[in-house]
């Protein structure tokens, strides 16, 4: 975890497009203030925050900011051949 105010890396500003340092806030979130155009860029969320990140430059593998989870596939959907429980009785009653 980055000190309050340390410098966690540099990305593209988001005005005029050269490099900015990216620093973190006293609050974990991710700012940075351009100092070739003056734009301040500051994320208020933690969304904000993962996407300022994501553009840091020189990083293995950005996560996605808001990738959805994973599903898996529910072991208890009918269609699907299980091993006999009670539901399975059932629904071959049913059929
Ligand atoms: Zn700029």
């Amino acid at each position: 975890m980055a000190r309050a105010n340390e410098v966690i890396g540099e990305a593209a500003c988001t005005c005029c497009g050269r490099d900015t340092p990216v620093k973190q806030m006293g609050n974990g979130l991710a700012v940075m203030t351009c100092p070739w155009c003056g734009t301040k860029t500051q994320a208020f969320t933690e969304r904000g925050n993962a996407l300022i990140r994501a553009k840091i430059k020189g990083q293995a593998a950005p996560a996605p900011a808001a990738a959805p989870a994973e599903r898996k596939p529910n072991p208890a959907t009918p269609g699907q051949k299980q091993g006999g429980g009670v539901f399975d009785t059932l629904n071959s009653l049913f059929a």
